[in-house]
């Protein structure tokens, strides 16, 4: 198997090709016929994995097939460095193509994240700064129209549990895709998934 079977766009494709992969891994195998259909989806899967670009490439794909304006991808993600890691696979994934993604969290300068939420597409954030912003109307999340929450259980480990409950509250826009990758599945991640995803596909490696 390899990438052109999935259909991305031509400049999505060439970032695939530019980032010198070949071969989708096992959980991007599975899981992006599944997004790309526009289904939710639970995905079982560790870091290591090549999660990341199971979703990142489908979110590129949907916001160059359908132009749009303001956020309309928002990633929530445990720590900085996770954060982090998913924003420059963005830009690496997403070099050929015009889509702005800013990464957001604590310990730096709110001013600069400003500048950039207002031109960002897509948002990659850990949730208490995107809290912190949203308080301050810095950022509008009513056209999210895909949401990942990216590794759950360590979410819940570390007590962001209500924070994305609140931050949920602010992403209005109806018939929103909704992914949520987990390396493990304990009952509180089991009831989130229940409330946040609909009919979703699962995927487990
Ligand atoms: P992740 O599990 O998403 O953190 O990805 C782990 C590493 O695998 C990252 O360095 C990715 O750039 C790399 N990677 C992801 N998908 C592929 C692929 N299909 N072929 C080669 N490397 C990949």
């Amino acid at each position: 198997m390899n990438f052109t079977s999935f259909g991305f766009h031509k400049n999505v494709a060439a970032g695939i090709s530019a980032a010198g992969y070949s071969t989708p891994t096992p959980i991007q195998e599975k899981a992006i016929p599944q997004v790309m259909q526009g289904r939710d989806l639970m995905g079982l899967a560790q870091t290591g994995t090549g999660k990341t670009a199971a979703f990142v490439l489908p979110i590129l794909h949907r916001l160059m097939q359908k132009p749009g304006k303001g956020v309309r991808a928002l990633i929530i993600a445990p720590t900085r460095e996770l954060a982090e890691q998913t924003h420059e696979a963005i830009n690496a994934l997403g070099a050929q193509t015009n889509l702005k993604s800013v990464s957001v969290y604590g310990g730096v300068n709110l001013q600069r994240q400003v500048t950039r939420l207002k031109q960002a597409d897509i948002v990659v954030a850990c949730p208490g700064r995107l809290l912190d912003h949203l308080g301050r109307k810095n950022v509008d999340l009513s056209r999210v129209e895909m949401l990942v929450l990216d590794e759950a259980d360590q979410m819940f480990d570390m007590g962001f549990l209500p924070d994305i409950r609140k931050i949920l509250t602010f992403l209005t826009r109806k018939g929103r895709q909704t992914l949520m990758f987990s390396a493990t599945m304990p009952v509180q991640i089991k009831r989130l998934a229940g409330e946040v995803l609909h009919n979703h596909a699962l995927v487990q490696i």
